[in-house]
């Protein structure tokens, strides 16, 4: 398979090849090529000892660096079509903009199977290609269609108009924002062009591709995410690439890719953070889909109920459209609002402060007797989020991580959440032996034991990461929901999304308050954004609609976060948050960057973080970045390794990747000096400092 190094290998080629990233090599590296190949050809490269997979790239005019050293590269596929110069416009930008090797972003972002063939390969798997496009046309029955609401017919024409920009859909859960994708999505389709839909989660694009399967019969439907088999993965992006895919739908994975006949991009639940990778390259999905719209000239649509204030500010600003959809589809009301003060509660009953108060507990058993169904929300997944010796005060902390470990009453365990550590519960204290081991606060586990002793009789559920490990049993016990084989409903996040739950009347979030306070800047964005989510679980059925609620157990009543959910007022919330961030120079009025540095020994972080900082300040792109002291994170150590963090903050994006770029080289050479140092990783626009 080695090509014979000869005089014949004249033309000098720009190969991006995943190199790691720590590796400090920049974005592409020369090779010889018989043929003059064009950029997008993916090819086989010798580096080392090893053959790699490389995409050729446009090569800046001058001498190589190393003449002497250049080897011919071992094979190209020109089979595939060359990946096309607006995609490799994407990546040139992600990389820079993300300060990640180029080569390793580019490739990480191709289906791992592609990086594997070889040219036989290749073309056998082309060979196979057509029956797979034939089976991604859909055959499901098409679903009778509704005239559009004026709002709805609105946002489309919209849509059609705005060309090349960006549009923010903030539409009411149940206002019907995925009509509207679809509706925008038929138009572009009919032209001949190809869409690209986003969704935040695995779990939300079953739902999805159902919606759109019924809506465009026979339309060729790609996805793109995590949960498909490699092979599927290939085949679904070999049609998207070839632009034998209409509609590509997946995770944040699918903004890469490739498109010839790109014409609409929609990017659901725009707010929500899983559309932020959180290793390796930290790239935001939904920010690159508004550079990716850019780039290729068709519109982007972001939606939501609660944007974020990114998108919101925006907006504002009249940079993005923004598309009002307030109305709830047909006589759907939205719950009213109740908040119960915990501090009026009696002692008795409040307990550790996460029990169910008096009046939401009457509530239940009201819904109970007229045969309707509630939700409870609680954010913490476990019987009890830490276990105490009453006599000497031990506690169940994780020997790997700087965090309690959490009791789990269903297998007895005692769990890590963060490095995933689980032990059998002891019997006795391990440190003096005490029998009366203390299970302290509240998880989902225990807030359902409560309920079943609550409400005798009462058919309960919970779904969490723990009641849905299993592959189908969460679209089982939603199934069971929707049937009404349950009263009341337990968990965490993961209800508070997508799903339309007919006979719900009653939705409580039972310990809100933690993110009211929480170090995090966006916790009361994260929780507002779940309350309306949570909400609009709630009165989707006209009938029932009228007598929908909401409720809220804080110790905080008076907090403006709950006054604007009672008026269901997102406006006044983005306002008063906005307002919040700009006296705290937060985002979106400044930029950040946050890095992170990981060791066994958090002095050698330490060190190398301040030898960063001293060397960023150094820097004449520093005149306008604020340099803040290396600190630990909320929970510093995990798995035995601490990790530090220092932030970089501007009011210039343009200042602050300046000074990323200018540093980078310099992190690379100090990486060396600092022995002991784990890794270290920058991350642009973190989610949270
Ligand atoms: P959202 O995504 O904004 O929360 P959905 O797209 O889920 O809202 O729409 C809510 C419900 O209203 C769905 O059952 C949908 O089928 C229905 N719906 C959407 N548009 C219309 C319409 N124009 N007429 C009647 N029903 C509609
Ligand atoms: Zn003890
Ligand atoms: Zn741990």
């Amino acid at each position: 398979m080695s090509a014979p190094s000869s005089p014949r290998h004249q033309t000098l080629l720009a190969v991006a090849v995943e190199t790691p990233q720590h590796a400090g090599l920049g974005g592409t590296l020369d090779y010889l090529s018989e043929q003059s190949l064009s950029p997008g050809t993916l090819v086989r490269v010798p580096l080392g000892k090893r053959e790699l997979p490389g995409i050729v790239w446009e090569r800046a005019d001058g001498p190589t660096t190393d003449a002497q050293a250049l080897k011919p590269i071992r094979q190209a596929l020109t089979a595939l079509p060359p990946l096309p110069a607006a995609w490799r416009q994407l990546l040139g930008f992600a990389a820079a903009y993300y300060q990640r090797n180029l080569g390793e972003l580019a490739l990480a972002v191709l289906p791992p199977e592609l990086r594997k063939l070889d040219a036989t390969q290749l073309d056998r798997r082309l060979k196979r290609l057509p029956k797979t496009v034939a089976g991604l046309a859909s055959t499901a029955a098409t679903a009778p269609r509704a005239a559009l609401t004026k709002d709805q017919s609105t946002a489309v024409d919209e849509i059609g108009r705005v060309g090349a920009g960006t549009c923010l859909l903030h539409g009411v859960t149940g206002s019907g924002k995925t009509e509207v994708y679809m509706e925008a999505a038929a138009r572009v389709l009919d032209q001949g062009r190809q869409v690209l839909v986003l969704v935040p989660e695995i779990n939300l694009t079953p739902q999805l591709e159902a919606s759109f399967a019924a809506r465009f019969t026979g339309r060729r439907i790609a996805s793109q995410h995590s949960g498909m088999t490699p092979a599927q993965r290939l085949s679904h992006w070999l049609a998207a690439h070839l632009g034998e895919a209409d509609l590509v739908l997946g995770t944040r994975l699918a903004v890469f890719a490739p498109m010839p006949r790109l014409g609409l991009i929609v990017v659901d639940e725009e707010h929500d953070p899983s559309f932020k990778q959180q290793e390796g390259a930290r790239y935001s999905a939904r920010d690159l889909a508004v550079y990716r719209g850019k780039l290729e000239g068709v519109t982007v649509v972001l939606g939501s109920a609660t944007p974020s204030l990114e998108s919101w500010h925006r907006a504002q600003r009249g940079q993005y459209t923004l598309l009002p959809m307030p109305e709830r589809i047909g006589q759907g009301v939205l719950p009213s609002l109740k908040v119960v003060d915990m501090t009026n509660q009696p002692r008795a009953n409040v307990g550790s402060g996460d029990a169910l108060s008096q009046p939401l507990v009457h509530a239940l058993r009201e819904r109970l007797a007229r045969g309707e169904q509630s939700l409870l929300l609680l954010n913490r997944r476990g019987y009890a989020p830490v276990l105490q010796c009453t006599a000497c005060g031990w506690k169940s902390a994780c020997p790997h991580c700087s965090a309690w470990r959490v009791f789990h009453k269903a297998d007895r365990t005692l769990r890590c959440h963060h490095c995933g550590l689980a032990e059998r519960v002891p019997r006795a204290c391990p440190d003096c032996g005490n029998l009366d081991i203390h299970a302290t606060g509240r998880g989902t586990e225990r807030l359902e034991e409560q309920l079943t002793e609550l409400l005798p009789g009462a058919r309960i559920a919970r779904i969490d990461a723990d009641s849905t490990r299993l592959k189908g049993s969460l679209e089982a016990q939603l199934a069971a929901v929707h049937d009404g084989d349950v009263d009341v409903l337990v968990g965490t996040q993961m209800i508070a999304k997508g799903h339309d739950f007919r006979r719900m009347t009653l939705v409580a979030a039972v310990s809100p308050d933690n993110a009211l306070y929480s170090s995090d800047f966006r916790a009361p964005e994260r929780l507002f954004a779940l309350l309306m989510q949570a909400a609009g679980r709630a009165g989707r059925d006209a009938a029932m609609g009228a007598r929908s609620e909401m409720w809220v157990q804080t110790w905080n009543p008076r907090h403006p976060l709950f006054a604007a959910l009672a008026r269901h007022d997102y406006a006044a919330f983005a306002a008063s948050q906005l307002k919040d961030r700009e006296a705290a120079g937060l985002p979106p009025f400044a930029h950040l960057a946050l890095l992170r540095a990981e060791a066994k020994d958090a002095a050698v972080a330490q060190r190398f973080l301040h030898a960063a900082a001293e060397a960023a300040a150094a820097l004449p792109q520093s005149a306008s970045v604020m340099i803040y002291p290396p600190v630990p994170p909320a929970v510093s150590r995990v798995a035995d390794v601490e990790r530090v963090q220092m932030l970089l903050e501007s009011a210039s994006r343009t200042a602050l990747q300046h000074l990323l770029a200018a540093l980078q080289p310099q992190l690379h050479q100090l990486r060396s000096s600092h022995r002991g140092l784990a890794r270290w990783a920058i991350d642009v626009d973190p989610l949270a400092i």
